[in-house]
């Protein structure tokens, strides 16, 4: 199909990430990324299961578990957790009115937010500790079926849940400049390549970038942008791999 401007809405959430070290784990024993994850009865019996993260995914998962399952969780960066509700209202409430997710990304303060990792919202791990959930720091190793954490300190378990997150795969874009180590080159979503745009990356303009309350304003922002009509160039040609060229048939 050819096209004279390109909208990139691919989603944050491309491909789920899970550390080269799961090479080492037991080939037999159970393995799941969040993104897979249902709920507890597709874990086995009930030893010890390992969760890996403990951003949200990690910590509800978590909880989930502990009805059934002693649980421990590797902690690879603590976040800052917040309740659900403050006084009566949402969060989401009191975060936009603060500006939290409109603040420009090139800002103080979102340069601060963004350094301190994602807002864990409605988990505590301190309320998860008193529901007896163990948790680590980092996982830094694994063996068969043994882990072991940043401190040293390991533990033996039947089944590894990763809530290690997600990255993007542009590996079917193919045009030069565009994507840069694994990162897009845009200013709110145009790229250098005229009639090429994203929405929906996080952080394209702000905290709300990749969330569906605040993402129609970057949306809205870049219409007039494809209203200029700028035209993707003859030179990028395709934007996916190249059609094979079809093997001469014999005879
Ligand atoms: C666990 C979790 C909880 C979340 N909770 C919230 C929440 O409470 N509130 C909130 O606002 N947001 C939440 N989000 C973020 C939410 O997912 C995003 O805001 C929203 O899904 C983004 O929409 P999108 O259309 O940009 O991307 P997506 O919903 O990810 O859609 C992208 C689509 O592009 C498709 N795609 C990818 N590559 C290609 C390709 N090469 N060709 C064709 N199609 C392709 C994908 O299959 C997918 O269908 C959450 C995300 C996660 C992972």
């Amino acid at each position: 199909m050819r096209a004279r401007q390109v909208v990139i809405a691919t989603g944050p959430f491309q491909t789920p990430y899970i550390p080269a070290l799961a090479d080492r784990l037991d080939p037999l024993m159970l393995q799941l990324h969040s993104a897979e994850y249902r709920n507890p009865t597709q874990l086995p019996g009930d030893g010890r299961l390992l969760v890996v993260g403990s951003g949200n995914s990690g910590l509800q998962i978590a909880a989930e578990l502990a009805a059934t399952h002693p649980v421990t969780v590797a902690v690879g960066t603590r976040s800052t957790e917040l309740p659900q509700r403050i006084a009566g209202r949402d969060l989401f409430f009191w975060l936009t009115r603060a500006g939290f997710f409109t603040a420009p990304s090139n800002s103080r303060i979102a340069r601060r937010l963004r350094d301190r990792g994602d807002l864990v919202i409605g988990t505590r791990s301190r309320t998860l500790r008193r529901r007896g959930i163990d948790f680590r720091p980092r996982l830094t190793d694994v063996d068969g079926r043994t882990a072991t954490f940043a401190d040293g300190t390991t533990v033996d378990v039947e089944a590894v849940v990763w809530a290690t997150g997600y990255r993007s795969d542009y590996a079917w874009l193919h045009v030069p400049g565009v994507v840069v180590d694994g990162a897009v080159r845009h200013t709110a979503g145009a790229t250098d390549v005229p009639g090429l745009y994203f929405l929906g990356l996080p952080w394209q303009t702000c905290r709300g970038s990749a969330l569906l309350g605040f993402v129609g304003a970057d949306a809205a922002a870049l219409s007039p942008r494809l209203a200029d009509g700028a035209v993707l160039p003859a030179q990028v040609g395709h934007l996916g791999r190249q059609p094979a060229t079809p093997a001469a048939s014999p005879g």
